[in-house]
């Protein structure tokens, strides 16, 4: 069969399993509303947490950047590519973890399959959560270590894989999300770094959801519950409402990550006013403790009422709220059905969630006014009469 049929028939495959994906367009900037085809709707899907990514203060600061250093930076980080603003922004997203070093990747995904990739190879093994994040899973493949899946959040299994896999590795590496990005739970980090300690093993910590929004100054689940892990990775694409990563470690770490990681040595560095944005975010994150308490009502709101209504929401400590649904079809319609209703929400499917646990990820914000969510929660009750 000629490769262009081949692909055609796999692309049928996906439609005809409810699993073909097309992205709606979003004109002009996000917010708690964006424009879709003409038409103003409530965005209650965005990881823009805290309403960043169209605010004054960063665009401002992308502008200034960009006059005064330019766009570009011209080649890789080792090369031409390490300006003042890549170097500022290292030392300021350091201290704000206070970490002693840290490391700027252009996105979550480049930081974590780099990292990953640097830090363990074959001979070495990494114990990861079943639910972690798929640029850890795709870090995890690249780096040829031995991967061991604990069942998710469970560090009785997390201690027997420990017991029986890691006196045959060269190093260990343990890791995990700390805010789950599909169901809003966190990790038990202290118990897991207590394992991984007694275990002679590193400990990474995805901190993508969290920073910004958990911890004292939205420093992260690490911060809240004391505990200082091996490596911290931060995005910077979420409640920071720009876009990039860092992470986060000490000196001999990070300096070996610039030596190895080939999503850093490999690629061009980030635009200096992306680092420049970035440092702009992180002064309206630390000062944003009274928007990080709007977001978690708004989210505690939201949980509740629907519940009442008689949908499907498990247990979350965070501003993530998984309605699940189950099947993906249904998934989608009601999805579509939401956006009738001038409420934008996607539709979870598989393989981001395991199967049969196709699901409407909500994620609420902290600018998103109480008559806002009263429309949503409006919008949803409409939905369960229709049933
Ligand atoms: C979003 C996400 C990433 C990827 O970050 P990007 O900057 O979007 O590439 C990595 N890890 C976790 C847990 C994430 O949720």
């Amino acid at each position: 069969m000629a490769f262009q049929t081949q692909i055609r028939e796999a692309l049928s495959e996906l439609e005809a399993t409810g699993l073909l994906r097309t992205p709606l367009r979003i004109s002009g900037p996000q917010g708690p509303e964006v424009e879709i085809n003409g038409r103003r709707v409530l965005c209650l899907c965005s990881n823009n947490y805290l309403g960043l990514a169209n605010h004054p203060a960063i665009v401002a600061a992308c502008e200034a950047s960009a006059r005064k250093e330019g766009v570009g930076a011209a080649a890789s980080r080792l090369i031409t590519g390490t300006m003042d603003a890549h170097h500022e922004a290292e030392a300021l997203f350091a201290d704000f973890v206070r970490a002693p070093a840290a490391a700027l990747f252009a996105t979550g995904y480049a930081a974590n399959l780099g990292t990953l990739q640097a830090l363990v190879g074959p001979g070495d093994a990494v114990f990861s959560d079943s639910l972690n994040h798929a640029s850890l899973i795709d870090g995890s493949r690249l780096s040829r270590a031995n991967v061991h899946v604990y069942s998710h959040r469970d560090v009785d299994h997390l201690e027997s894989l420990l017991r029986e896999h890691r006196p045959l590795a060269r190093r260990a590496l343990v890791i995990t999300d700390s805010l789950f990005s599909m169901d809003g739970v966190t990790a038990p980090l202290r118990d897991i770094a207590t394992l991984a300690h007694s275990y002679d093993a590193g400990l990474l910590v995805d901190e993508a959801h969290a920073l910004g929004v958990l911890g004292p100054n939205g420093r992260g689940l690490s911060a809240e519950q004391g505990v200082e892990p091996d490596v911290l990775i931060g995005t910077l694409g979420k409640s920071f409402g720009v876009a990039g990563a860092f992470v986060a470690a000490s000196e001999e770490l990070v300096s070996f990550i610039r030596n190895r990681a080939r999503s850093f040595v490999y690629s061009t560095a980030p635009p200096p006013m992306l680092a420049r944005a970035a440092i702009a975010a992180l002064q309206l994150v630390r000062e944003a403790d009274e928007a990080r308490t709007t977001l978690l009502a708004n989210a505690d709101k939201l949980r509740s009422e629907l519940r009442v209504l008689g949908f499907e929401v498990p247990e979350s400590d965070s501003q993530i709220l998984p309605v699940l649904i189950g099947d993906n079809d249904r998934t989608m319609q009601l999805s579509a059905k939401l956006l009738e209703r001038g409420i934008f929400v996607q539709g979870i499917r598989p393989p981001t969630v395991p199967e049969g646990t196709a699901r409407l990820r909500l994620t609420p914000m902290a600018t998103h006014r109480p008559e806002q969510i009263e429309r949503a929660i409006d919008a949803f009750a409409s939905l369960a009469r229709d049933e």
